[in-house]
């Protein structure tokens, strides 16, 4: 017998090199034997035939299908994956295609082991708890957990992707790794006692737990298919377990006898009476409800998807003064109202300076829905482009003949497109009164947003004096008029 001792449980480096020189020996498997640790020591002193190969490796190409299986294979806690290993080095010289045939007892006893393994290193994934401490560098998070077989050194890569500004250790009775924030080391076996045992982080973790159970989809060999006990007495939510799953039934029955919860507002909206462009060319609105109702269920460009809502205009049906900005912004189309969010609130402001009541103002957009993209937690406002503001315009055509305003202001190059249906040019052309072919009096000025985008205090006080002046014209010339 030809005793191989290998580093440690999971030497691949050892195992490969020792194998591959005594397969170019012609040691048969039979005669082969890798051992790790005591039983290492033992067979040095037992008076078998130790070491490796005796000749120099050759050359001996295996297939990448192999490596990858046997890689994996010796992460297998089972005592004979090191001989299943070398018979199938041993068969692969004179069975090329052996790792192809899946019903061969061998390959399908190595695949299942990888499946094993692979599993383990995902269960790992899901229920490593680390558990916060501090040392003498600040806090650090460490966590035990007994993986099912020795995949830390497989899995540990993943966690210091996943947690890469945290120093974090991860101990196990194989051994221990380690992330310093930039670097992954590994260590001798941990013990549980060098973790710490609770943190205020365990609550989060049962509350979590608690909120995602649904006791009416209770099926309990899945679970603990999903969830193993043998991972339970380190998962700080399995103490819940038992508890949830014997209120399952009562819980279940207090759902089943409560009205049915309101359907997804998003939902809702997409079933909502369709009005196209087609369908909305033959709607005249009698009046500014009508017109609201209309735009909840406009699809005359694509906006409304990724909206709230619509967000109409508000104000009296006969204000002689019409005030048109841009489009809702992200707390306008949650309100469902105009001019609420920082721009509004700088318009309220300056109005009042103006000497203008905002009750007695009809205030309205360009465009009814807000247009934006998603940045992490935030949307972010996108303006609309010609195509948009185009499509909205008959809109705001009705709304321009049901108030009849004296004076209408445009906030921006994007309401004056709108109002005038030409691209201002806002600051050469503000200020003065612009008559249009439709018989209606425009202001343009600048809007509000741009004001508080302005990163000079100097520019913004001038800006915002001749703001104020705009509006102050606004209001003159709807007394005079
Ligand atoms: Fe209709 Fe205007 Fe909304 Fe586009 S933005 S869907 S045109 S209401």
């Amino acid at each position: 017998m030809r005793t191989v001792v290998l580093a440690s449980e999971t030497d691949f480096e050892g195992w490969k090199t020792a194998a591959r020189g005594l397969r170019l020996e012609g040691v048969e498997p039979a005669r082969a034997r890798f051992v790790t640790g005591e039983a290492g020591q033992a067979a040095l002193f037992g008076g078998e035939e130790a070491g490796g190969p005796q000749q120099e490796a050759g050359a001996f190409a295996v297939p990448r299908a192999f490596v990858e299986t046997a890689g994996n294979l010796i992460l297998h806690r089972a005592a004979d994956r090191f001989d299943l290993m070398y018979r199938l080095l041993w068969r692969l010289r004179d069975e090329p295609d052996l790792m192809r045939v899946v019903s061969d007892p061998d390959v399908a006893a190595a695949a299942e082991r990888v499946k094993n393994v692979s599993r383990a290193s995902h269960k790992m994934k899901a229920f490593v708890r680390f558990r916060e401490t501090t040392d003498a560098d600040g806090e650090r998070w460490v966590a035990w957990f007994e993986p099912a077989h020795r995949v830390l050194e497989k899995t540990a890569p993943f966690f210091a992707r996943r947690f890469s500004t945290m120093r974090w250790s991860i101990l196990t009775p194989d051994g221990t790794a380690h992330w310093d924030g930039q670097f992954l080391t590994f260590g001798p076996p941990g013990r549980q006692d060098e973790a710490p045992q609770e943190d205020e982080v365990e609550d989060f973790w049962r509350t979590y737990y608690a909120s995602t159970f649904n006791p009416a989809r209770l099926r309990t060999k899945m679970m603990q298919s999903e969830m193993p006990k043998r991972y339970w007495k380190n998962l700080p939510e399995a103490a819940l377990i038992q508890e949830l799953v014997a209120s399952a039934v009562v819980r279940t029955d207090v759902m089943v006898s409560e009205p049915a919860t309101l359907p997804n507002e998003r939902f809702q909206r997409l079933r909502a009476p369709v009005i196209d462009r087609a369908a909305t060319d033959e709607m005249v609105p009698s009046d500014l409800a009508e017109l609201g109702r209309g735009v909840q269920g406009c699809r005359r460009c694509p906006l409304w998807r990724d909206a709230t809502q619509g967000v109409c205009g508000q104000g009296p049906a006969q204000a002689r003064l019409m005030i048109v900005g841009e489009q809702p912004g992200d707390q306008e189309d949650l309100a469902g109202a105009p001019f609420v969010g920082p721009a509004g609130r700088l318009l309220d402001a300056a109005l009042v300076e103006a000497g203008i009541d905002r009750a007695e103002t009809y205030l309205t957009n360009a465009v009814k829905h807000f247009k934006h993209e998603p940045r992490g937690k935030q949307r972010l406002h996108k303006t609309p482009n010609a195509g948009e503001v185009q499509a909205c315009r008959w809109w705001l055509d009705h709304e321009r003949k049901l108030v009849r305003p004296r004076l209408i202001l445009a906030l921006g190059a994007t309401a004056g497109l709108a109002v005038l249906g030409r691209k201002p040019a806002v600051q050469a052309e503000r200020g003065v009164v612009i008559d249009t072919p439709e018989g209606d009096r425009v202001l343009l000025t600048v809007h509000p947003a741009y004001l508080l985008r302005l990163p000079d205090p100097e520019a913004r006080r001038r800006e915002r004096a001749a703001f104020v002046a705009d509006l102050r014209k606004a209001k003159d010339d709807t007394i005079r008029a």
